[in-house]
Protein backbone atom coordinates (compact mmCIF):
# COMPACT_ATOMS: atom_id res chain seq x y z
CA UNK A 1 0.00 0.00 0.00
CA UNK A 2 1.27 3.11 -0.92
CA UNK A 3 1.91 5.45 2.19
CA UNK A 4 1.39 9.08 3.34
CA UNK A 5 4.41 11.49 4.55
CA UNK A 6 4.99 15.10 5.23
CA UNK A 7 8.28 16.02 3.10
CA UNK A 8 9.77 19.59 1.89
CA UNK A 9 8.79 19.85 -1.35
CA UNK A 10 10.83 22.40 -3.86
CA UNK A 11 7.61 23.50 -6.23
CA UNK A 12 9.44 26.51 -7.87
CA UNK A 13 13.15 27.60 -7.88
CA UNK A 14 11.90 30.80 -5.62
CA UNK A 15 13.83 30.49 -2.37
CA UNK A 16 11.57 28.34 0.09
CA UNK A 17 10.56 24.67 0.62
CA UNK A 18 6.91 23.82 1.33
CA UNK A 19 5.98 21.52 3.59
CA UNK A 20 3.21 18.88 1.92
CA UNK A 21 1.47 16.11 2.46
CA UNK A 22 2.86 13.52 0.06
CA UNK A 23 2.29 9.75 -1.60
CA UNK A 24 4.51 7.44 -1.16
CA UNK A 25 5.05 4.49 -3.54
CA UNK A 26 5.15 0.90 -2.72
CA UNK A 27 8.92 -0.27 -3.21
CA UNK A 28 9.73 -2.67 -6.86
CA UNK A 29 12.22 -4.98 -6.98
CA UNK A 30 15.75 -3.82 -5.82
CA UNK A 31 14.44 -0.72 -3.87
CA UNK A 32 13.91 0.12 0.18
CA UNK A 33 11.20 2.03 1.86
CA UNK A 34 12.69 3.95 4.94
CA UNK A 35 11.59 5.38 8.09
CA UNK A 36 13.69 8.34 8.27
CA UNK A 37 15.75 9.49 11.40
CA UNK A 38 17.78 11.99 10.70
CA UNK A 39 18.64 14.50 7.60
CA UNK A 40 21.05 16.61 6.98
CA UNK A 41 21.30 20.34 6.07
CA UNK A 42 23.55 20.65 2.93
CA UNK A 43 23.87 24.39 1.27
CA UNK A 44 23.37 22.03 -2.43
CA UNK A 45 19.49 21.58 -1.38
CA UNK A 46 19.51 25.62 -1.59
CA UNK A 47 21.34 25.71 -4.55
CA UNK A 48 18.53 24.01 -5.94
CA UNK A 49 15.76 26.08 -4.25
CA UNK A 50 17.57 29.53 -5.25
CA UNK A 51 17.72 28.74 -8.74
CA UNK A 52 21.93 28.39 -8.85
CA UNK A 53 21.21 25.04 -10.34
CA UNK A 54 19.04 24.39 -12.69
CA UNK A 55 16.75 21.40 -12.31
CA UNK A 56 15.17 19.66 -14.98
CA UNK A 57 12.20 18.58 -13.00
CA UNK A 58 9.60 20.50 -10.76
CA UNK A 59 8.25 19.62 -8.29
CA UNK A 60 11.35 17.82 -6.20
CA UNK A 61 11.34 15.91 -2.54
CA UNK A 62 14.57 18.04 -1.23
CA UNK A 63 17.41 16.44 0.81
CA UNK A 64 20.16 14.52 0.15
CA UNK A 65 21.64 13.49 3.08
CA UNK A 66 19.82 10.87 5.92
CA UNK A 67 19.64 7.88 8.14
CA UNK A 68 16.91 5.50 8.82
CA UNK A 69 15.24 2.83 9.27
CA UNK A 70 14.08 -0.08 6.45
CA UNK A 71 9.60 0.15 6.55
CA UNK A 72 9.58 -2.28 3.29
CA UNK A 73 11.66 -4.13 1.15
CA UNK A 74 10.83 -4.67 -2.71
CA UNK A 75 10.00 -8.25 -4.19
CA UNK A 76 13.20 -10.15 -4.91
CA UNK A 77 15.39 -7.82 -3.16
CA UNK A 78 18.36 -9.31 -1.85
CA UNK A 79 20.68 -8.40 1.16
CA UNK A 80 17.86 -6.09 2.63
CA UNK A 81 15.33 -6.69 5.10
CA UNK A 82 12.65 -4.80 7.65
CA UNK A 83 14.39 -2.91 10.39
CA UNK A 84 17.66 -2.60 8.46
CA UNK A 85 19.72 0.58 9.21
CA UNK A 86 20.72 2.59 6.37
CA UNK A 87 22.72 6.09 5.45
CA UNK A 88 22.08 6.92 2.12
CA UNK A 89 25.00 7.88 -0.84
CA UNK A 90 24.27 11.22 -2.62
CA UNK A 91 25.35 9.43 -5.51
CA UNK A 92 24.11 6.02 -6.32
CA UNK A 93 26.96 3.53 -6.99
CA UNK A 94 25.89 0.71 -9.40
CA UNK A 95 28.66 -1.74 -9.16
CA UNK A 96 28.52 -2.34 -12.65
CA UNK A 97 29.62 0.31 -14.96
CA UNK A 98 33.01 1.52 -15.76
CA UNK A 99 33.48 4.02 -13.21
CA UNK A 100 32.38 1.83 -10.61
CA UNK A 101 35.02 -1.08 -11.28
CA UNK A 102 37.21 1.64 -11.50
CA UNK A 103 37.46 2.55 -8.28
CA UNK A 104 35.88 5.80 -9.09
CA UNK A 105 32.44 4.78 -8.09
CA UNK A 106 31.67 8.56 -7.35
CA UNK A 107 31.25 9.15 -11.25
CA UNK A 108 28.89 6.46 -11.41
CA UNK A 109 26.50 5.89 -14.70
CA UNK A 110 23.85 6.20 -12.65
CA UNK A 111 25.04 10.09 -11.18
CA UNK A 112 22.92 11.76 -14.37
CA UNK A 113 19.68 10.88 -12.56
CA UNK A 114 20.41 12.56 -9.82
CA UNK A 115 19.03 15.96 -10.51
CA UNK A 116 16.14 14.40 -12.15
CA UNK A 117 15.54 12.23 -9.04
CA UNK A 118 13.32 9.74 -11.04
CA UNK A 119 13.86 6.26 -11.39
CA UNK A 120 17.04 4.83 -13.11
CA UNK A 121 15.19 2.36 -15.46
CA UNK A 122 12.17 3.62 -16.73
CA UNK A 123 12.04 7.46 -15.27
CA UNK A 124 9.14 6.79 -13.25
CA UNK A 125 8.37 9.20 -10.08
CA UNK A 126 8.07 7.87 -7.07
CA UNK A 127 6.58 10.57 -5.05
CA UNK A 128 2.87 12.01 -6.01
CA UNK A 129 1.63 15.52 -4.38
CA UNK A 130 -1.98 15.80 -3.56
CA UNK A 131 -2.63 17.92 -6.73
CA UNK A 132 -1.44 14.78 -8.70
CA UNK A 133 1.51 16.16 -9.76
CA UNK A 134 4.63 13.62 -10.01
CA UNK A 135 7.85 14.58 -7.77
CA UNK A 136 11.34 13.31 -8.38
CA UNK A 137 14.11 13.19 -5.13
CA UNK A 138 16.95 15.05 -4.46
CA UNK A 139 19.78 13.25 -5.72
CA UNK A 140 16.99 10.26 -5.70
CA UNK A 141 16.51 10.22 -2.54
CA UNK A 142 14.56 13.27 -1.15
CA UNK A 143 15.35 12.83 3.02
CA UNK A 144 13.58 15.68 3.70
CA UNK A 145 10.72 13.28 3.98
CA UNK A 146 8.82 11.31 7.39
CA UNK A 147 9.57 8.00 4.87
CA UNK A 148 11.18 7.95 1.23
CA UNK A 149 11.88 4.86 -1.48
CA UNK A 150 14.91 4.74 -2.41
CA UNK A 151 17.34 2.25 -4.98
CA UNK A 152 19.68 -0.02 -3.28
CA UNK A 153 22.26 1.43 -5.38
CA UNK A 154 21.73 4.69 -3.14
CA UNK A 155 21.96 2.69 -0.09
CA UNK A 156 24.26 1.50 2.51
CA UNK A 157 23.70 -0.74 5.03
CA UNK A 158 24.91 -0.02 8.79
CA UNK A 159 25.67 -2.42 11.77
CA UNK A 160 22.71 -2.36 14.18
CA UNK A 161 24.71 -0.57 16.67
CA UNK A 162 24.86 2.39 14.56
CA UNK A 163 24.50 6.06 15.72
CA UNK A 164 21.47 7.16 12.97
CA UNK A 165 21.49 10.55 14.87
CA UNK A 166 24.89 11.18 13.15
CA UNK A 167 26.30 9.04 10.63
CA UNK A 168 24.04 10.65 8.13
CA UNK A 169 27.07 12.88 8.13
CA UNK A 170 28.93 10.37 6.05
CA UNK A 171 26.70 10.62 3.13
CA UNK A 172 27.96 13.99 1.88
CA UNK A 173 29.58 16.35 3.26
CA UNK A 174 31.80 14.35 5.51
CA UNK A 175 32.78 12.17 2.76
CA UNK A 176 33.54 15.54 0.24
CA UNK A 177 35.39 17.46 2.66
CA UNK A 178 37.69 14.85 3.91
CA UNK A 179 38.27 13.14 0.01
CA UNK A 180 38.81 16.66 -0.57
CA UNK A 181 42.29 17.38 1.21
CA UNK A 182 42.82 13.08 0.93
CA UNK A 183 42.43 11.95 -2.34
CA UNK A 184 41.86 14.90 -4.27
CA UNK A 185 44.58 16.75 -2.69
CA UNK A 186 46.40 13.87 -2.29
CA UNK A 187 47.70 16.13 0.98
CA UNK A 188 50.93 14.36 2.02
CA UNK A 189 52.67 14.26 5.85
CA UNK A 190 54.23 17.68 6.13
CA UNK A 191 51.97 19.89 3.97
CA UNK A 192 51.14 23.24 3.78
CA UNK A 193 47.26 23.22 2.83
CA UNK A 194 44.85 26.12 3.04
CA UNK A 195 41.28 25.35 3.33
CA UNK A 196 39.35 28.25 1.78
CA UNK A 197 35.87 28.28 3.36
CA UNK A 198 35.11 26.39 6.51
CA UNK A 199 31.22 25.14 6.56
CA UNK A 200 30.20 21.75 6.52
CA UNK A 201 32.51 20.96 3.40
CA UNK A 202 35.81 22.92 4.58
CA UNK A 203 35.27 21.52 7.87
CA UNK A 204 35.77 18.38 7.17
CA UNK A 205 38.62 19.22 4.45
CA UNK A 206 40.39 20.58 8.23
CA UNK A 207 39.64 16.87 9.24
CA UNK A 208 41.11 14.70 6.28
CA UNK A 209 44.01 16.85 5.78
CA UNK A 210 45.19 16.51 9.63
CA UNK A 211 44.38 12.74 8.78
CA UNK A 212 46.68 13.20 5.75
CA UNK A 213 49.77 14.52 7.98
CA UNK A 214 49.56 17.96 7.18
CA UNK A 215 51.76 20.16 9.39
CA UNK A 216 50.05 23.40 9.12
CA UNK A 217 46.57 23.48 7.86
CA UNK A 218 45.12 27.06 7.43
CA UNK A 219 41.61 27.53 7.03
CA UNK A 220 40.08 30.21 6.06
CA UNK A 221 36.81 31.87 6.68
CA UNK A 222 35.04 35.83 7.09
CA UNK A 223 33.10 34.60 10.18
CA UNK A 224 34.66 34.10 13.29
CA UNK A 225 32.61 31.31 14.83
CA UNK A 226 33.77 29.40 11.71
CA UNK A 227 37.70 30.22 12.43
CA UNK A 228 37.56 28.78 15.76
CA UNK A 229 35.32 25.93 15.00
CA UNK A 230 38.17 25.41 12.54
CA UNK A 231 41.15 25.66 14.98
CA UNK A 232 38.67 22.81 17.21
CA UNK A 233 38.95 20.43 14.52
CA UNK A 234 42.32 20.82 13.74
CA UNK A 235 43.11 23.91 11.58
CA UNK A 236 46.64 25.40 13.11
CA UNK A 237 46.17 28.62 11.85
CA UNK A 238 42.74 30.91 11.14
CA UNK A 239 42.55 34.11 8.85
CA UNK A 240 39.60 35.88 8.19
CA UNK A 241 40.90 36.84 4.37
CA UNK A 242 42.50 34.43 1.72
CA UNK A 243 44.86 37.19 1.03
CA UNK A 244 46.09 36.84 4.76
CA UNK A 245 45.88 32.82 4.59
CA UNK A 246 48.46 32.75 1.27
CA UNK A 247 51.02 35.46 2.73
CA UNK A 248 51.41 33.83 5.75
CA UNK A 249 51.32 30.35 3.65
CA UNK A 250 54.52 31.93 1.87
CA UNK A 251 56.24 32.41 5.61
CA UNK A 252 55.91 28.81 6.33
CA UNK A 253 57.25 27.70 2.83
CA UNK A 254 60.64 29.68 1.97
CA UNK A 255 58.41 32.09 0.12
CA UNK A 256 56.93 28.86 -1.96
CA UNK A 257 53.54 28.81 -1.79
CA UNK A 258 51.08 26.18 0.12
CA UNK A 259 51.49 22.49 -0.93
CA UNK A 260 47.43 22.64 -1.62
CA UNK A 261 44.50 24.74 -1.32
CA UNK A 262 41.03 23.15 -1.03
CA UNK A 263 38.12 25.40 -2.32
CA UNK A 264 35.05 24.56 -0.32
CA UNK A 265 33.69 27.94 -0.54
CA UNK A 266 29.59 28.03 -0.26
CA UNK A 267 28.83 29.40 -3.44
CA UNK A 268 32.00 29.86 -5.91
CA UNK A 269 32.95 32.27 -7.89
CA UNK A 270 35.92 32.05 -10.62
CA UNK A 271 38.10 34.47 -8.59
CA UNK A 272 37.78 31.86 -5.72
CA UNK A 273 39.44 29.65 -8.20
CA UNK A 274 42.43 32.16 -8.87
CA UNK A 275 42.84 32.91 -5.22
CA UNK A 276 43.85 29.22 -4.61
CA UNK A 277 45.79 28.59 -7.81
CA UNK A 278 48.06 31.78 -7.05
CA UNK A 279 48.43 30.39 -3.20
CA UNK A 280 49.78 27.35 -3.90
CA UNK A 281 53.49 26.72 -5.10
CA UNK A 282 55.29 25.57 -8.04
CA UNK A 283 53.69 21.85 -8.93
CA UNK A 284 50.99 22.24 -6.32
CA UNK A 285 47.26 21.52 -6.52
CA UNK A 286 43.79 23.51 -6.07
CA UNK A 287 41.14 21.46 -5.57
CA UNK A 288 37.73 22.55 -6.42
CA UNK A 289 34.83 21.07 -4.15
CA UNK A 290 32.40 23.48 -3.64
CA UNK A 291 29.65 24.61 -5.86
CA UNK A 292 29.77 27.45 -8.21
CA UNK A 293 26.40 28.75 -9.92
CA UNK A 294 25.52 27.54 -13.54
CA UNK A 295 26.24 31.41 -14.80
CA UNK A 296 29.81 31.37 -13.64
CA UNK A 297 31.71 30.50 -16.86
CA UNK A 298 35.34 31.59 -16.41
CA UNK A 299 38.42 31.78 -13.64
CA UNK A 300 40.76 34.85 -14.19
CA UNK A 301 43.92 32.95 -14.29
CA UNK A 302 46.71 33.47 -16.84
CA UNK A 303 47.47 30.10 -18.49
CA UNK A 304 50.98 31.03 -17.24
CA UNK A 305 50.51 30.03 -14.10
CA UNK A 306 50.26 26.57 -15.45
CA UNK A 307 52.86 25.83 -17.99
CA UNK A 308 55.69 27.75 -15.92
CA UNK A 309 54.95 26.55 -12.62
CA UNK A 310 53.55 23.16 -13.06
CA UNK A 311 50.33 23.99 -10.94
CA UNK A 312 47.19 21.50 -11.44
CA UNK A 313 43.26 22.14 -10.88
CA UNK A 314 41.51 19.23 -9.83
CA UNK A 315 37.89 19.13 -9.56
CA UNK A 316 36.24 16.88 -7.49
CA UNK A 317 32.76 14.90 -6.66
CA UNK A 318 31.88 13.98 -3.70
CA UNK A 319 35.92 14.10 -2.73
CA UNK A 320 36.86 11.11 -5.19
CA UNK A 321 35.12 9.19 -2.58
CA UNK A 322 33.20 5.15 -3.09
CA UNK A 323 31.28 5.44 -0.58
CA UNK A 324 30.77 1.60 -0.12
CA UNK A 325 34.23 1.77 1.07
CA UNK A 326 34.69 4.94 2.50
CA UNK A 327 31.61 4.89 4.94
CA UNK A 328 32.16 1.94 5.86
CA UNK A 329 35.61 2.97 6.99
CA UNK A 330 34.67 6.66 8.28
CA UNK A 331 32.37 4.76 10.49
CA UNK A 332 34.97 3.28 12.33
CA UNK A 333 36.86 6.09 12.27
CA UNK A 334 34.21 7.90 14.29
CA UNK A 335 33.62 4.90 16.96
CA UNK A 336 37.37 5.30 17.33
CA UNK A 337 37.37 8.83 18.17
CA UNK A 338 39.68 9.56 15.20
CA UNK A 339 36.89 11.58 13.25
CA UNK A 340 34.70 13.92 14.61
CA UNK A 341 30.92 14.06 13.77
CA UNK A 342 29.44 14.73 16.79
CA UNK A 343 31.29 18.86 16.79
CA UNK A 344 29.79 19.24 13.26
CA UNK A 345 26.13 19.55 14.10
CA UNK A 346 25.51 23.09 15.06
CA UNK A 347 21.31 23.19 15.60
CA UNK A 348 18.75 20.36 15.10
CA UNK A 349 15.32 21.30 13.69
CA UNK A 350 12.25 19.67 13.14
CA UNK A 351 10.75 19.11 9.30
CA UNK A 352 8.53 22.23 9.80
CA UNK A 353 11.67 24.83 10.73
CA UNK A 354 13.32 23.90 7.43
CA UNK A 355 13.49 27.21 5.77
CA UNK A 356 14.66 28.67 9.61
CA UNK A 357 17.46 26.29 9.27
CA UNK A 358 18.51 27.41 5.67
CA UNK A 359 18.16 30.82 6.67
CA UNK A 360 20.52 29.86 9.76
CA UNK A 361 22.88 28.09 7.46
CA UNK A 362 23.05 32.04 5.18
CA UNK A 363 23.43 34.02 8.60
CA UNK A 364 26.64 31.44 8.83
CA UNK A 365 25.12 30.13 11.98
CA UNK A 366 25.72 26.40 11.33
CA UNK A 367 28.14 23.95 10.33
CA UNK A 368 25.73 21.77 9.79
CA UNK A 369 21.94 22.09 10.80
CA UNK A 370 20.24 18.50 11.24
CA UNK A 371 16.27 17.40 10.97
CA UNK A 372 15.43 14.51 13.18
CA UNK A 373 12.16 13.07 12.51
CA UNK A 374 12.01 11.66 16.18
ZN1 LIG B 1 25.35 17.62 0.21
ZN1 LIG C 1 28.30 2.49 -11.33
Amino acid sequence: MPIRSRAAVIREQNGVFDVLDVEVEDPRQDEIRVKMVAAGMCHSDLHLVTGDSALPHLPMIAGHEGTGIVEAVGPNTIGWEVGDKVVFSWIPTCGECRWCNSGMSNLCTYGRYILLGARFDDESFRFTLEDGSQAGQMCALGTFSEYTLVSTKSAIKLPADADLDTLWLLGCGVGTGWGSAVYAAETQPGDVVIVMGVGGIGINAVQGAKHAGATSILAVDPIEFKREMALQMGATHAFATMTEAAEFALTLTDWQGADRAIVTVGVVSGSHVAEAVKAIRKGGVAVLTGIAPDSEDSIPISPLEFTRYQKRIQGTIYGHANPRADIPRQMRMYQAGQLKLDELITTTYTLDDINQGYQDLLDGKNIRGRILFH
